[in-house]
């Protein structure tokens, strides 16, 4: 049997799942991993599934792909574009696109997994290929340790994944060190006394609240974060009211904070609380804003050996020209909790999935940040080819370093 891994992508784009609703992706990549003889377990973190592969004693390697999509209508264009929905955790239906890519990770372990299983008499040791559902700020990497994980595989030696980016498709980028930034995602809700919208004065309006607590909170960066250090603070979310002659009585803000180390991110979210506070307080809300913390993703941090032994067998296949350093990535991710979990060095890089030519003229006409979309982008998509095929040949070429020979 040979996998058809442009048809399983089409299949897998056409059909985005959102977090921890991956029931459909999971039963097709277990029944692939079973037919390439992988022991197979599902339902490991809800919809996650875990294919394991032993060739006798020796080194333990974990890939990892993610398998969520994103509640994002798509706009690509493409004759297989998602017309998927679905509800999200709200009960709201959304539309439901791969605008991150997983589907191209999904599609590339696959596609590895049947050339290591190919070629299982010129490896020794245990591949454990992990299919994570919920990386999309549902924590996905922790349910799965939390159901048992590494109750049914050993701990690996070294934890090994890829996401596809923006870059010319057949490069990679790898960044030794703290790769992704910490990723926190806070609930403000800020409470005043509603009222009729034709006599304020009767009223605390939290609408006011929230816009100056919006354009308040990004002086944290400017005014509280030094040169040579990075944050960010993005509200993705204002919620207010019913009515244009209605003031409510309460606003939501949904705030993103992303940092490279811990002490800046602990500073910066400490200033969003003193600042809201603050805010309520100056006008003279009935009580202090409820913050809730919704999601946390830690730093993803590269071992520094291992990516530099890794980065070596990458440059010797595709070439020195084709492995760059563009240094960390404001994104986040929880890959790192598969291997800091046990204490495991990661590696983690990014594969391109630009049309090179398309790449080219954007770098020549200056226009690479709006004419290059981006993951969660409406418009984000991958050339099939050859990003499957360098995304196969890396996982392989970066595995067969780590098992033995
Ligand atoms: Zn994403
Ligand atoms: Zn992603």
């Amino acid at each position: 049997m040979a996998l058809d891994l442009e048809k399983i992508y089409i299949d897998l784009h056409r059909h985005p799942e959102l977090s921890f609703q991956e029931h459909r992706t999971a039963s097709i990549v277990a029944g692939y991993l079973q037919e390439l003889g992988f022991e197979v377990y599902t339902g490991v973190g809800q919809t996650g599934v875990v294919g394991v592969l032993a060739q006798g004693p020796g080194p333990v390697v974990m890939l990892r792909a993610d398998m969520d999509g994103l509640p994002v209508a798509e706009e690509t264009g493409l004759p297989y574009a998602s017309i998927a929905t679905a509800h999200d955790t709200a009960g709201k239906e959304v539309p439901v696109m791969h605008a991150c890519g997983h589907d191209m990770h999904m599609t590339a372990l696959l596609g590895a997994c049947e050339q290591l299983a190919a070629t299982i008499d010129e490896w020794s040791g245990t591949l454990i290929a992990v299919f994570q559902p919920a990386e999309e700020g549902g924590g996905g990497a922790q349910v799965m340790i939390d159901e048992g994980l590494y109750d049914i595989v050993p701990a690996p030696d070294v934890v090994l994944g890829q996401h596809v980016s923006p870059i010319p498709a057949g490069t990679f980028a790898l960044h030794p060190g703290v790769t992704m930034a910490s990723s926190d995602s806070i609930d403000i809700t800020l409470f005043g006394v509603g009222g009729h919208g034709a006599r304020p004065e009767t009223t605390v309006d939290p609408v006011m609240m929230a816009a100056s607590l919006a354009i308040r909170l990004q002086q944290i960066v400017s005014r509280e974060i030094g040169i040579n250090e990075q944050a960010v603070v993005t509200i993705g979310q204002i919620h207010a009211g019913t009515k244009n002659n209605i003031i409510p009585d309460r606003a939501t803000l949904g705030v993103s904070v992303r940092a490279f180390n811990a002490s800046v991110r602990t500073r910066v979210i400490g200033a969003i609380e003193r600042i809201a506070n603050a805010e309520a307080e100056a006008a003279g809300a009935p009580r202090p804003p409820e913050i809730l913390y919704r999601s946390s993703y830690p730093l993803t941090v590269n071992n520094v050996e291992a990516s530099e032994r890794t980065v070596r067998a990458l440059a010797q296949e595709f070439g020195e020209q084709q492995v760059s350093d563009y240094g960390a990535a404001s994104g986040s991710e929880d890959v790192g909790v598969l291997a800091d979990s046990v204490g495991a060095p990661l590696v983690y890089w990014f594969f391109g999935g630009a049309d090179p030519k398309d790449f080219v003229g954007a770098v020549f006409s200056q226009s690479v940040p709006t004419d290059m979309p981006s993951n969660h982008s409406p418009f984000y998509a991958p050339v099939i080819q050859p990003t499957i095929t360098a995304g196969v040949t890396a996982l392989v070429v970066a595995a067969r370093e780590w098992l033995g020979q």
